[in-house]
């Protein structure tokens, strides 16, 4: 018998578990609290950029194996397996997570069901939440319905949500009893058949590698972050310094990028509620290391929105900058805790003209950041620039051609928060480019008359 699964919760994650589940052969049926999330969903379109997602929706959406509904009976009454995927933001007061959402679907898929199920957790949680979870369940459950729980945390990258979710590095599967390991083996059957490796743990163990490995990945890179500082003081080259690092395959290059920090709709949310979880356990040393590694990540935006106002004289009031991105990577449309977004607020707080061009996050940065004004086009963005911040690494801003971007800015002077864009190639086109943790590149500014930018 062909497993029949609910996913609760459709967004980002959710939603990309549902249509992947669908490629695998299993009939899905996705529920969200959001009505026009769900309508997009069943016109088999995806609310948000992710590459290759519109076309797995359109195709299962159209068979009829994967369908979305904003009421959860439906998936109580025909679901033998129910993945949980709903937010997990950091609370309003505080470090740690708002578990609200987890409490609202679990107690409304608990009063609906009518049949014995497994419920998966998904979500990013504290350690602890499972168990809680657990008891939940059995609370709100009718008499004689029995439910189990199990931790299947998600490692997928936004951008390569898809690629992600099909062929996992590895797989997770928190467990109490054989019947849930048999489940997830049976889920997971085509990626374990292509040699992923399984980790079977207890409930703790999964909840608790999800918010470690977020964790650890933010170390790496507020660690070279932090060797910015002592390279800028010593006119060292942290890019060279990383590319040393990264050769060492205990070290390894990646998320070895010094710049402007992470942000999204995880890391720092994640290693916020893991500081916190840990402080309430009592785990004094996890809480004051992730402590400084927070504070150096929103320290690198601190230190961009600085150079900027030195790089314009001291006085941003009235001066054009182009923020070339506003997700908080690329391929993304995703705008959450944004380090782009964020320094583009506050020099337009500083009184600067901020002209921000994003390939696909405009609309939800609109949405987040309407004070700042949007443009369509990278050349509009760059039109009459007094400054050009380079802060999300899109290939079309990564492969811009210097000469170009210098025959429509007003002055050739280009940050680049993300230490991508060639320093050799920006210099001899006449910029001055000054990356971060990277030598003085530095080049008499030239300037142009101004002309009126395109706004969106
Ligand atoms: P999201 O905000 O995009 O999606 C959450 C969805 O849950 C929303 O569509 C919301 O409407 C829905 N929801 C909220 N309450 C609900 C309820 N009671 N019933 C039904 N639906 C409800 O968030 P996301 O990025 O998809 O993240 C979800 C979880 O997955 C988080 O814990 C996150 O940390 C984790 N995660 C995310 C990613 C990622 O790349 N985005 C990767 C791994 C893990």
């Amino acid at each position: 018998m062909t497993l029949k699964i609910s996913v609760i919760g459709t967004g980002y994650l959710g939603a990309t578990h549902a249509a992947c589940l669908a490629e695998l052969g299993f009939e899905v049926i996705g529920v969200d609290s959001d009505g026009g999330k769900v309508a997009h969903l069943n016109a088999g379109v995806a609310p948000f950029a992710e590459p290759g997602l519109d076309d797995l929706l359109n195709r299962h959406v159209s068979t009829g194996r994967l369908r979305f509904t904003t009421d959860v009976s439906e998936a109580a009454a025909s679901s033998d397996v129910h993945f949980l995927c709903v937010g997990t933001p950091q609370a309003g007061s505080g470090l740690s997570a708002d578990l609200s959402a987890v409490w609202t679907c679990t107690r409304e898929l608990a009063r609906h069901l009518t049949r014995d199920c497994l419920v998966i957790g998904k979500s990013t949680v504290p350690v602890g939440t499972a168990e809680r979870l657990g008891s939940e369940l059995a609370r709100f459950a009718p008499t004689g319905i029995r439910t189990s729980v199990a931790w299947n945390p998600e490692f997928l990258r936004e951008g390569h949500g898809v690629h992600d979710t099909l062929h996992p590095d590895r797989l997770v599967f928190g467990v109490a009893t054989p019947d849930a390991e048999l489940a997830l083996r049976t889920i997971y059957e085509q990626a374990i058949a292509d040699g992923v490796p399984v980790h079977v743990t207890d409930l703790a163990t999964a909840e608790l590698a999800k918010s470690a490995a977020n964790a650890f990945l933010a170390t790496k890179i507020s660690f070279i972050n932090a060797m910015t500082d002592i390279s800028e003081r010593a006119d060292a080259d942290v890019v060279a310094l990383a590319d040393i690092l990264g050769d060492d395959p205990r070290i390894g290059r990646r998320f070895l990028d010094a710049g402007v920090g992470f942000g999204g709709g995880c890391l720092p949310k994640d290693l916020r509620a893991l500081s916190a979880r840990a402080s309430e356990l009592g785990a004094r040393s996890v809480t004051g290391l992730l402590r400084e590694v927070d504070a150096i990540n929103l320290r690198a935006r601190t230190k961009v929105a600085e150079l900027a106002r030195e790089l314009t004289g001291g006085d941003l009031a009235g001066r054009r900058v182009a923020v070339l991105g506003a997700a908080f990577k690329p391929l993304s449309d995703d705008v959450r805790d944004s380090p782009a977004l964020d320094v583009a607020r506050r020099l337009h707080a500083q009184g600067a003209d901020v002209r921000v061009f994003d390939p696909e996050a405009a609309l939800n940065a609109r949405a987040v950041a309407p004070e700042l004004t949007y443009v369509a086009s990278l050349e509009s963005a760059l039109r009459d620039a007094d400054l050009v911040l380079h802060l999300t690494e899109w290939p079309q801003f990564v492969e811009m051609d210097p000469h170009w971007a210098a025959s429509l800015v007003r002055r050739r002077v280009v940050v680049d928060g993300r230490n991508r864009l060639d320093p050799e190639r920006w210099t001899m086109a006449g910029w001055t480019i000054q990356g971060i943790g990277r030598p003085k590149r530095q080049q008499p500014v030239a300037t142009r008359t101004a002309d009126a930018a395109a706004v969106i």
